[in-house]
C-alpha cells in the first residue's frame, strides 16, 4: 500500500475527467511540478525508499516518466535510460509489444542501453493497468538488465495494476 505520510501530495494532482477521451479521469501532475516542495519531496521518497540498494541505471517511460527520472538519475549516480514508444529512437532498437485497452502498442529501448547485470529502477508517474511498466520490466530484462524495482508517483489501485507487477519490488506515493 501507498504510505499516508504521502497524502498531502494529493493536493497537487489536478483531475482532469474526460481527458484524453470520455470516461477517464487523467491525473495531471503539473501542479506537483509546479510546486518546489511537492517535486523535491516526490523525487526525496522515492530514493529514500530505494536508498539501500544499488542503482546503475534509472529507466524513464516516455513521456512523463522522464521528468521523474532524471532527477532520480542525478540523486542515484546513476546513468538514465529513456523507453520510447516505437520509432522514436534513432539506433537499433530491442522493441516490446503490449496491450492497450483496444488493440497493441510497443515499447523500445535502444539495444545496447543496458549492459549485462546492471540494476535498473523503472519510473512513471501512474501506475494504471500496469501493461506499460510490465512490459519494461520485461524489455529491461530481455536487454540483460535486473529489475531492482518499479516506481511511480501514484498508482489507480481500483485498476490492480500491482497484481500485474507480482514478483517485483513496487512503489508508489499515493493511491486511488
Ligand atoms: P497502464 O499501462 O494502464 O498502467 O498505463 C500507464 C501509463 O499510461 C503511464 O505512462 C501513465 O502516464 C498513463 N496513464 C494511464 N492512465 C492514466 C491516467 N488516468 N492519468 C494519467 N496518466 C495515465
Amino acid at each position: 500500500m501507498a504510505d499516508s505520510q504521502h497524502e498531502w501530495l494529493k493536493e497537487y494532482i489536478r483531475d482532469i475527467p474526460d481527458f484524453p477521451k470520455e470516461g477517464v479521469i487523467f491525473k495531471d501532475i503539473t501542479p506537483l511540478l509546479a510546486h518546489k516542495k511537492a517535486f523535491s519531496y516526490t523525487i526525496d521518497a522515492i530514493a529514500h525508499h530505494f536508498d539501500r540498494d544499488e542503482i546503475d541505471l534509472v529507466l524513464g517511460i516516455e513521456a512523463r516518466g522522464f521528468i521523474v527520472a532524471a532527477p532520480l538519475a542525478y540523486r542515484f549516480t546513476a546513468g538514465l535510460i529513456p523507453v520510447r514508444k516505437k520509432g522514436k529512437l534513432p539506433f537499433t532498437v530491442e522493441s516490446q509489444r503490449y496491450q492497450l485497452e483496444y488493440g497493441y502498442d510497443h515499447l523500445e529501448m535502444h539495444r545496447d542501453a543496458i549492459t549485462e547485470g546492471e540494476r535498473i529502477l523503472i519510473v512513471d508517474d501512474v501506475l494504471a493497468t500496469g501493461g506499460t511498466a510490465r512490459a519494461t520490466a520485461e524489455l529491461t530484462e530481455r536487454c540483460g538488465g535486473k529489475v531492482a524495482g518499479i516506481a511511480t508517483i501514484m498508482e489507480l489501485a481500483f485498476l490492480n495494476g500491482r497484481e500485474k507487477l507480482a514478483g517485483y519490488e513496487f512503489f508508489s506515493l499515493i493511491s486511488y
